[in-house]
């Protein structure tokens, strides 16, 4: 047998290894989990931890109701119905999301219509939407990438022009502020995950917040199977099984206690990188807009300037010395599967095709150490400036 072939710099620290994310987990989530297994309540109906930890997440997001479900997919599904989205609908989405985000409106039979993104928050740009907005449109669905919120006024501005609704898409933005509010309560219905790899995670789940007792009602009826309230088993509509867990929610009881903690270390990890990458050309790191206080949910760059199109090779080289990356999202009008249908266009919008080839994330967990956020930061700067 041949002995595989290493490169010098992957000899030197073959020994290293750091993830993107991995959830910050210790004796808590086994604690909380171990009482809900010894109590029997393990299904998503009965269990003391799903009120506790809707209430403690809905009161934290700055809402008065939290529906718990199964994850940030159905969040989203249910968010739409809730507030009455429908079938033949149109719904503005940013393009620059997690597929998630556009499925929860398909699902419903509703149009997505992707919007471009401002080149530096990478979020929905608010300017674009007036021009978007037909007779048909019904909401606007905005998204607080990698824990940046969405410049909101101006969403709301054209929403209330408009009667439209507005659901955000809050799965990687938990405990972000807009000028001071919390992301989750600013539209009408706030959709979050739980994902592994989320700010705080239930391994999958997912929760909507509402303002609005009337959509919470819906929302939490649609949740399980939409039950009837005197005869249980005559159905008040076409219903859905998207529970949580008591088990999960009793991870995420455990995870809320960690919540401002692992937010600031994020911050902190965000900071630092921005240190160690402040004289770096041909990047572009992460903003923090005046109106904004961002969670950081990852550390996303995107190479620019004569650093264009090298991702796959600085990619390839992070990995070698260990370090673990993930390319950026596919923006909804790139997506074949929605182009070969007709519904969008490679060309709709443009800007966030220039950063879908050249964006990607470094290490962005909650618990990397300072020695291990200097190892990456050494190894990006030296691979940057010495291109293959
Ligand atoms: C993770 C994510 C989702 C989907 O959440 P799941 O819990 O994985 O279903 C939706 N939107 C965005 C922006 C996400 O990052």
């Amino acid at each position: 047998m041949s002995v595989p072939s290493q490169s010098d710099e992957a000899v030197a620290v073959a020994k290293r290894h750091i993830p993107v994310s991995q959830p910050m987990l210790d004796s808590r989530e086994a604690y909380f989990v171990n009482d809900a297994l010894a109590k029997g309540a393990i299904s998503g109906f009965f269990g003391e931890y799903i009120g506790l930890f809707e209430d403690e997440f809905a009161r934290y997001s700055d809402c008065a109701y939290g529906v718990a479900n199964s994850n940030g997919t159905t969040a989203l599904h249910l968010g739409l119905l809730a507030v009455g989205v429908r079938a033949g609908d149109e719904v503005l989405v940013s393009t620059f999301t997690n597929m998630a985000t556009i499925f929860a409106i398909l699902y419903i039979g509703a149009t997505p219509v992707p919007v471009d993104i401002e080149p530096d928050t990478l979020n929905m740009d608010p300017a674009l939407l007036e021009s978007l907005v037909t007779e048909n449109t019904r909401a606007v669905l905005v998204v607080h990438l990698f824990g940046h919120p969405v410049d909101m006024d101006p969403v709301l501005d054209v929403a209330r022009k408009h009667r439209l609704y507005v659901i955000e898409d809050c799965a990687e933005a938990h405990g972000a502020l807009y000028k001071g509010r919390k992301v989750g309560g600013l539209g009408d219905a706030g959709c979050f995950s739980f994902y592994a790899n989320k700010i705080i995670t239930t391994g999958e789940g997912g929760m909507v917040t509402f303002k609005n007792k009337a959509f919470a009602d819906r929302a939490r009826n649609l949740k399980g199977l939409a039950f009837g309230d005197t005869n249980k088993f005559m159905h008040k509509d076409v219903g859905y099984n998207y529970r949580m867990t008591n088990l999960q929610a009793a991870i995420g009881h455990a995870q809320f206690q960690k919540i401002d903690e692992i937010i600031e270390r994020k911050r902190a990890l965000a900071r630092n990188y921005d240190t160690q990458f402040r004289s770096l050309v041909g990047v572009q790191l992460p903003v923090e807009k005046p109106y904004a206080r961002s969670v950081y949910w990852m550390y996303h760059v995107v190479l620019t300037g004569p650093n264009r199109g090298r991702r796959s090779e600085v990619m390839r080289r992070l990995a070698q010395v260990g370090v673990e990356t993930r390319e950026t999202f596919v923006p909804a009008n790139l997506q074949e599967i929605f182009v070969t249908e007709g519904w969008t266009s490679r060309d709709a919008c443009p800007k966030a095709n220039a950063v879908s080839e050249d964006g990607f994330y470094l290490p962005s967990g909650p618990q990397l150490t300072p020695d291990e956020l200097a190892y990456v930061g050494e190894q990006f700067v030296r691979i940057l400036e010495n291109p293959a």
